[in-house]
């Protein structure tokens, strides 16, 4: 599994870590950003937080696009 970004960058020495859950590119680990998020789950009439913080995996070019203003 070969990094997406490092492909555009010419670069093939690197080994993908994980796949973007956004865009569903592979990334590597200088282009990934692993991300804690919190996941709620139905509880009744209301929503709660989950106790442990999932983890979501997103490419760089993904994350910039999200968090840039
Ligand atoms: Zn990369
Ligand atoms: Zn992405």
């Amino acid at each position: 599994m070969r990094c997406y970004d490092c492909l555009q960058e010419a670069r093939s020495d690197t080994t993908g870590i994980g796949v973007c859950s956004r865009c569903g590119l592979a990334t590597c680990e200088n282009h990934a950003r692993v991300r804690q998020v919190q996941v709620t789950r139905q509880i009744g009439m209301g929503a709660a937080y989950g106790r442990f913080p999932a983890r979501r995996v997103v490419c760089h070019t993904c994350d910039m696009a999200e968090t840039a203003h």
